[in-house]
């Protein structure tokens, strides 16, 4: 999944209190369950009257998720689709993934784009050390790219040129957590918080009756430095989650280069955008659409968000002179935790 493992998540869960008690008629009680997945740590808190140990079903479940997107495996679905392997057939997972990056593709005018996977390899940010790249070779990579040169037809992956390559990082996290919400959901689990490597889906409220708090990370000066807090965020039924530039990035003559592509150009975006953060209903979008916002840069995000008020962003760019600006949509405002 998410390259360069934990030392990159950019949200963290956080769960400030753990008060006795479920707040509930029944006798529930509250339970929490971390580990590693996806290159991450994952970290659930949940209500129930059940003390069923969950979290073996849970580990079974992501790997059946790695097994399906994880370009890391060589034998899972995303790799062996990608390699022309006749013989794979996507899967449920597979096909939720594809099906919503081809319709937040379409509808952010081909910012998002799974096909950018030989571009984020040629400038160093994926499996291969970073190329020598010219202009000329951009255009040639640019010909591996667009969303519209594949297509999902009964599980098969059809590609108007066999190199093409999707990769699914930039949405495939966020899907995480709707996946193993459908888990707790058919427990008779609706009060939860899931984070997986700072991709969080809230579901209901803290034990307390509290509403969960999620934090937003404020962006560090370089990749290594510690983890400070933005703001503190209030959630109801809804996903965060958050791209950004100032972990994976590298710098050349002075230019800072993150890791998300504009797929107009095949360069990666330069400009001062350190963090999006997107809230949603659900965790898929919150993460297509952090990756959109980046392409985009904040003026133009902002545009677009006037017509999409299901989607809420808080943006954190460079002012320049070693501080911050930040902008955040209307409906923001209110889920902010005041002190
Ligand atoms: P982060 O890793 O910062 O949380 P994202 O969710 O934006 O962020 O995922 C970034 C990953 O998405 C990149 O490492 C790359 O594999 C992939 N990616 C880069 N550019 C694009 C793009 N324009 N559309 C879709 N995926 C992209
Ligand atoms: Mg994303």
């Amino acid at each position: 999944m998410k390259r360069l493992n934990w030392c990159f998540f950019i949200l963290i869960g956080l769960i400030l209190s753990f008060l006795s008690g479920c707040g509930d008629k029944k006798e529930l009680k509250i339970f929490k369950m971390t580990g590693a997945a996806q290159g991450t740590y994952y970290a659930i808190t949940y209500c129930s009257d059940n003390n069923e140990n969950l979290q073996p079903a849970v580990d079974s479940l992501l790997k059946q998720f790695d097994r399906s997107v994880s370009e890391y495996l060589p034998t899972s679905i995303i790799s062996r689709l990608n390699n022309n392997d006749t013989t794979a057939t996507a899967d449920n997972i597979y096909e939720t993934v594809f099906k919503k990056s081809m319709e937040v593709s379409a509808a952010s005018d081909g910012a998002f784009d799974i096909t950018v996977g030989p571009l984020v390899d040629a400038w160093g940010f994926g499996f291969s050390k970073k190329a020598k790249v010219d202009q000329a070779m951009v255009d040639s990579l640019l010909t591996l790219v667009g969303y519209r040169k594949v297509r999902l037809s009964k599980g098969k992956l059809i590609k108007t040129d066999p190199r093409i390559r999707i990769d699914f990082d930039g949405i495939a996290q966020g899907y995480t957590c709707d996946w193993l919400a459908q888990f707790f959901e058919t427990k008779g689990i609706h009060n939860y918080l899931i984070d997986i490597g700072g991709e969080v889906l809230s579901h209901g409220q803290k034990p307390d009756g509290q509403l969960w708090s999620v934090a937003i990370e404020m962006p560090a000066k370089n990749a290594v430095d510690e983890r400070q807090i933005q703001t503190i965020l209030l959630l109801k039924d809804k996903a965060i989650t958050t791209a950004g530039s100032y972990r994976k990035y590298y710098e050349e003559n002075g230019t800072r280069y993150s890791h998300t592509i504009d797929p107009s150009n095949g360069y990666p975006v330069k400009h001062n955008l350190l963090s999006v953060t997107v809230i949603a209903n659900d965790c898929i979008t919150a993460d297509a659409y952090d990756t959109v916002f980046m392409v985009m840069g904040l003026e133009k995000s902002k545009g677009f968000l006037v017509n999409h008020p299901e989607l809420q962003a808080y943006f954190i760019s460079d002012d320049q002179h070693g501080g911050f600006t930040i902008f955040y949509t209307p409906g923001i405002e209110k889920l902010i935790k005041q002190n």
